[in-house]
């Protein structure tokens, strides 16, 4: 498994426990759900795991369980958000070529339709 379980200057981590205030949707002993702080959809779920993990490149073969929960939570905060019927997208950006601006493994569950492929 990569990493430790928390970086002390990392927002994400900060909002994992509880010392940053962010809009929760799920939260269990792995995982914590939250809804963007500048939505680019209506709506912007962002999935983090608790431990830190600054990037998808330094994912092992321990992080699978915890990587495969995230996908079966946002297939459930999806169908909490009424977007299982008319669809969704969940989405890692991954380095500067991808945008990742926090470097703390995150999911992106955006709904809402008029979303256009591919990205820009
Ligand atoms: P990315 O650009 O893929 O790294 O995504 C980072 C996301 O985190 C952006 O969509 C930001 O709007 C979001 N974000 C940053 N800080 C916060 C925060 N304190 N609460 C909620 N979302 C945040």
């Amino acid at each position: 498994m990569a990493e430790s379980s928390r970086s002390g200057d990392c927002i994400f981590c900060r909002i994992a426990a509880g010392e940053v205030p962010a809009t929760v949707v799920h939260e269990d002993e792995m995982v914590v759900a939250f809804r963007d702080v500048n939505p680019q959809a209506p709506p912007h779920v962002l999935l983090i795991p608790r431990r830190h993990m600054a990037s998808l490149n330094i994912v092992s073969q321990g992080d699978e369980a915890i990587l495969g929960h995230i996908v079966r939570v946002a297939v459930r905060v999806a169908e909490s958000e009424g977007l299982a019927d008319r669809g969704y997208r969940l989405v890692a950006n991954c380095g500067p070529d991808a945008g990742q601006s926090v470097d703390h493994v995150h999911f992106h569950l955006l709904g809402g339709g008029g979303m256009g492929w591919p990205p820009g």
